[in-house]
């Protein structure tokens, strides 16, 4: 048996970039090392995949018992197929010198259907290549496909009780879409056994391709004499003008020419990085504050999400609340009272509790100050649909939202230190010296989203009551934040 060069993978790497195709094979010490919530990602997948089986019930596994060892799969898949078995998980196959490994394969009276399981609510590109790169092996291995499917997560379904598998996937062919595919597969996997044949790493330089359709995981290696802060970070550039000014030789934003085409906000991003100059538009500013209405109600949620629905009246990646920090202000640059909730990661519903809780502490009639108002908002709205008894209550506090975001996202105040983005992470230490989320253990959204849903499904491997702590304290940043930043802007304009 011809030893396989290529696998599925390593074909999809190869059709977005020679060098990374190339250094997964010779120079795998330099690629970026996988981060916590990545190898969460990774996790996740593969529990999607061993729930999808269930669609298919009773198969044989071909699974082998070692990562590089793939004969024994193949010889047991073979096994399989000509045993009269019907459903086969992990079943593996290698012509060509490119081994493919398919998810799930199934004989009915028509023939064999091969079944790709995906995390992902929605079938890309990729997707699709890699169902043809798989087929192309399988049939040329001797095995006619009728059908080729993905599977992937229906992101409508509502989780009533059981689970209900038919409902959370949706099934989908590819066969067509595979036949328009206009590359020569043959070609491409001969060209690519070229490239892992060579003697050096392909002269390729940095592009789009890096970071679409997904980062790359050499971005370490092949970015790193971009600056920390670049034309890169320039907000809402084009990938087009990125690249233009990179090719150009300009990498500081200090060295774009003052006539380069930018919108009004990336002029103001690069003049004020250029000129040390900071924005402030006094008069949008004080009409922003003098139409609040105290007391103001300085609110932030923390969520966690999950491929598969957990609770009732939940849908597939739906952001469940489980932690809310509040700070009250009655008088402008008042003193403030801080309120706080965390759900018990017990594995139960975190909601009914959250809901009552947030009712309580938000009553009154003051504005209720947010960061990224859609953000709130919608998690309150979901709230109501999943919880109607409280449906009138809850749309109230959506009436009151005020969002802190927009005198940023206007660039209504800009100082360079804000790196041309208006997230609060940027905004805090721009405004305000002794306060950063530099010195806390959980210092963004996603790590604790991450901490609280290995708190709630018992894989957590720190100390609980330590990750409470850092919970608590990340979240009452936020909310603190929001306090001290509406301060400075408030003195600032003289506001008061
Ligand atoms: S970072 Fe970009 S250039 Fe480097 S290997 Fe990855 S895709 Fe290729």
């Amino acid at each position: 048996m011809q030893k396989h060069v290529l696998s599925k993978s390593t074909f999809i790497r190869g059709l977005k970039c020679s060098k990374s195709l190339y250094l997964n094979k010779h120079n795998r010490d330099l690629k970026d090392e996988l981060s916590e919530m990545q190898k969460a990602i990774f996790n996740q997948g593969d529990m999607v995949g061993e729930l999808a089986q269930q669609l298919f019930p009773n198969g044989i596994d071909c699974t082998t018992k070692t990562f590089y060892n793939f004969e024994d799969a193949i010889k047991k898949t073979q096994l399989c197929i000509h045993g009269g078995k019907k459903v086969i998980y992990e079943a593996a196959f290698q012509f060509n010198g490119v081994l493919a490994i398919l998810d799930i394969l199934v004989k009915n009276e028509n023939g064999w259907k091969a079944y790709e399981v995906k995390s992902s609510t929605s079938i890309s590109k990729t997707h699709i290549n890699d169902a043809a790169i798989q087929s192309y092996v399988i049939e040329n291995s001797g095995l006619k496909l009728e059908d080729v499917f993905i599977v992937h997560i229906n992101n409508k379904y509502v989780k009533k009780n059981e689970l209900d598998l038919e409902k959370l996937f949706t099934v989908t062919s590819v066969k067509d879409e595979i036949s328009k595919i206009e590359m020569d597969i043959s070609k491409e996997i001969e060209n690519q056994k070229k490239i892992l044949n060579q003697k050096d790493i392909p002269p390729k330089d940095i592009g789009p391709h890096c970071t679409s359709p997904y980062n790359c995981d050499f971005i370490g290696n092949c970015w790193e004499n971009i600056p920390k802060y670049s034309v890169f970070d320039i907000s809402n550039l084009s990938q087009e003008k990125k690249f233009d000014l990179f090719k150009k030789g300009i990498l500081k934003i200090d060295d774009i020419p003052t006539d380069y085409p930018l919108s009004k906000n990336q002029k103001i991003q690069v003049s004020c990085e250029q000129s040390n100059e900071k924005i402030i538009n006094e008069i949008k500013i004080s009409n922003f504050i003098s139409e609040l209405q105290l007391p103001l109600y300085y609110l932030d949620f923390e969520t966690f999400s999950s491929a598969v629905p957990i609770f009732n009246n939940s849908k597939p990646y739906e952001h469940m609340v489980f932690q809310f920090s509040l700070h009250i202000q009655k008088e402008r640059n008042g003193k403030t009272t801080h309120y706080e909730h965390l759900a018990v990661a017990d594995g139960s519903d975190p909601r009914l509790n959250f809901i009552k809780n947030l009712i309580k502490s938000c009553r009154g009639s003051g504005d209720i100050i947010v960061y990224n108002k859609s953000f709130e908002s919608s998690k309150i709205k979901q709230l109501a649909e999943a919880f109607p008894e409280y449906e009138i209550e809850l749309k109230q506090l959506i009436s009151r939202i005020k969002d802190l975001m927009v005198p940023f996202q206007k660039k209504w105040y800009y100082k360079k230190e804000m790196k041309g983005s208006y997230s609060i992470k940027n905004v805090l230490p721009a405004m305000i010296n002794n306060l950063s989320y530099e010195s806390l253990t959980i210092k963004e959204g996603g790590m604790a989203s991450h901490t609280f849903s290995q708190m709630m499904s018992g894989t957590f491997k720190g100390n609980n009551q330590n990750a409470r702590k850092d919970l608590l304290e990340y979240c009452k940043l936020d909310t603190l934040a929001m306090v001290e930043i509406l301060n400075k802007l408030t003195l600032e304009v003289k506001c008061i």
